[in-house]
């Protein structure tokens, strides 16, 4: 019975010194992770991740994470979820687009504090307005997407000293690439200048204003199958009443409205990408809008 006794004993110091240990253990781990100086990152949704990706390639000691699942899309429709919130937690840095796409962004900044944000459409110029507010959809516009570039590189630049040169080395990089295609632009698609247009899908706003585009923008949030009867009869009549040919919606658009329209009017039917949603490619943007130039160019 005493041996028994004195094993229950040595079995409980041990476990003791067992958890103490794991305890210890557990502590250093928070510390490192707190002080080997990595600094992490989050983006609103994809257009912002691609920008950051382009930025911070061979950047040391960072963690760059996306925060809104690429398949959400615009963040328009998009609820702030709990698993959403955690990869802000601990976050240094939050990069967002602004001009309230991030309607949750006051949640997500009470939330951390210490996060530093960073407001991609600083100086935004040329803001377009409809009936919902101010257009978000900035990044169509290549102009405004260089903007957005260096708004995210200087704020970069200014809070990570150790990778400050990297940073300017691969946003000038980047910006070299995006002034050649809006050249391409220019020099592709003068003749598309006043060209009559209906576009389905807010998103190409800034492109069409870019493009000078005599468009005319029907609010479908991102989704023509949301078009009401009377709507889909209204654009039918303009398209015929002012002989416009050209329909653009986004390529992930359903289309059964867009196909309704182009059957009774024989408008055609331009499917162009938004760079709202795409692989991990940092590539992304400039292949999108690549597309887009080779589409636009046969209107
Ligand atoms: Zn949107």
């Amino acid at each position: 019975m005493k041996k028994s006794i004195k094993y229950i004993i040595i079995a409980i110091i041990v476990i003791a010194i067992i958890v103490a240990l794991v305890i210890l253990n557990i502590n250093r781990d928070k510390q490192e992770s707190k002080e080997d100086g990595t600094l992490k990152m989050v983006t609103s949704f994809y257009p912002m991740y691609i920008i950051a990706e382009n930025i911070t390639e061979g950047a040391e000691n960072i963690e760059l994470v996306n925060m809104a699942d690429v398949n959400v899309g615009c963040l328009h429709d998009y609820t702030l979820t709990t698993e959403d919130m955690k990869k802000v937690e601990n976050a240094d840095i939050f990069i967002m687009n602004g001009l309230g796409m991030e309607s949750f962004i006051d949640k997500v900044i009470s939330s951390n504090t210490n996060m530093e944000v960073i407001d991609s459409s600083t100086n935004m110029q040329n803001i377009i307005l409809d009936e919902n507010g101010v257009n978000a959809h900035i990044w169509t516009s290549i102009d405004n997407y260089i903007l957005q570039v260096e708004n995210i590189a200087e704020a970069l630049i200014q809070k990570d000293e150790v990778n400050a040169e990297k940073y300017k080395a691969n946003a000038d990089g980047y910006i070299e690439k995006l002034e050649e295609l809006k050249n391409s632009y220019s020099s592709e698609l003068q003749d598309v200048k006043g060209t009559k247009a209906i576009c389905l899908n807010e998103a190409f706003a800034y492109l069409g204003q870019d493009l000078g585009l005599d468009m005319t923008m029907v609010e479908t949030n991102h989704e023509e199958s949301t078009m009401s009867a009377e709507m889909l009869r209204n654009v039918i009549d303009e398209i015929k009443n002012e002989n416009i040919q050209v329909i653009i919606v986004d390529k992930n658009d359903s289309k059964t409205n867009a196909e309704t329209i182009a059957n009774e009017t024989g408008a055609k039917i331009y499917e162009l990408n938004s760079g709202l949603t795409g692989s991990e490619d940092k590539d992304s943007y400039l292949n999108a809008m690549k597309e887009n130039l080779e589409l636009l160019k046969s209107i």
